[in-house]
């Protein structure tokens, strides 16, 4: 089955390199008040796609359950690592582009640093609707086109890009910046409410994490986050979307962890437990099942 191609973290060190000695504390701390003011306090379910190592799980912790899910699972031994073994997570390595759950199983989705990396964003977008219960939120960082330092660059002729322009921008190979407006057609157009919107990162310049200590950068970011409501010009936007007018899925995912997948292939659910793998009654794939990690990226032959 094609899909279109997928940004892979497969043996990165990425956590290690870009959060815990790449001086992101400031970023990482800004996400943090962010995702407090747009979280539900509580929840039955919540769906983390593109979890990584696991950095932001620890947010997430007033939800009966997390399901990790990464394309690497490398990155979900990392995050295994960190946070062990509890029956409070399932670690799922999946495409975003084809997820192996049924329709309106998670009352929570988030989604963060990771559109960034979507050749097609509305396919992924599409798709975590789907698995959205009724009144499902959804929090989505994106990261932004149109903002302060592209503007400049590009009025000064420095960048051949406009960031003005409705379509989104790949300037680094599987990197992709998006126009906030464009964001907000997609979610429309899929049936989401954005509720809320922050900007994070007002102070991502090297010069000013460098001379102006990151508490007092956190604390200056933390109250303009709320700017965004008005304006969106920094590099990371934050919206907490709803989705509305989708009833009669009825609850699921009452009966275990089986009853939350379904076929990535053909839809097909429930699948059948063998132990060291899931078998799709319908198309006959079997999906792997190891040291606590199903993998739906690609069938077992
Ligand atoms: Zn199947």
């Amino acid at each position: 089955m094609t899909t279109p191609p997928v940004c892979d973290y497969e043996g990165s060190d990425y956590q290690t390199s870009f959060w815990d000695k790449g001086g992101r504390e400031y970023e990482d701390r800004t996400e943090a008040i962010a995702l407090r003011r747009l979280l539900p306090k509580s929840g039955r379910i919540l769906l983390e796609l593109g979890a990584g190592a696991g950095r932001n799980t620890p947010r997430y912790l007033g939800f009966d359950r997390l399901v990790l899910l990464d394309y690497s699972r490398t990155q979900l031994e990392q995050a295994q690592q960190r946070l062990g073994n509890s029956e409070k997570y399932i670690y799922v390595a999946a495409d975003a582009y084809r997820l192996p759950f049924v329709d309106g199983l998670f009352d929570a989705a988030t989604m963060i640093r990771v559109l960034h990396h979507m050749a097609d964003a509305p396919k992924a977008l599409g798709q975590v609707k789907n698995v959205l219960a009724a009144n499902g939120v959804f929090i989505l960082e994106f990261a932004n086109k149109l903002n302060l330092k592209a503007i400049f660059r590009y009025l000064l002729g420095k960048q051949k890009w406009s960031p003005f322009t409705l379509e989104p921008v790949e300037f680094v190979k599987l990197n992709f910046d998006f126009h906030p407006k464009v964001i907000r057609q997609w979610l429309g157009n899929l049936g989401f409410d954005i509720e809320k919107t922050l900007t994070l990162s007002h102070f991502r310049i090297g010069i000013l994490k460098r001379i102006i200590p990151t508490g007092v950068l956190v604390f200056l970011d933390s109250i303009l986050q709320w700017t965004g409501a008005l304006v969106q010009v920094t590099p990371s936007v934050f919206v907490r979307a709803r989705i509305v007018g989708r009833d009669g899925i009825p609850p699921v995912g009452q009966d275990g962890i089986l009853s939350y997948f379904k076929c990535p292939d053909c839809g097909d659910s429930p699948l059948v437990d063998n132990k060291s793998f899931l078998e799709c009654s319908n198309c006959k794939k079997k999906w792997g099942v190891n040291q606590g990690i199903y993998d739906f990226r690609e069938p077992m032959r």
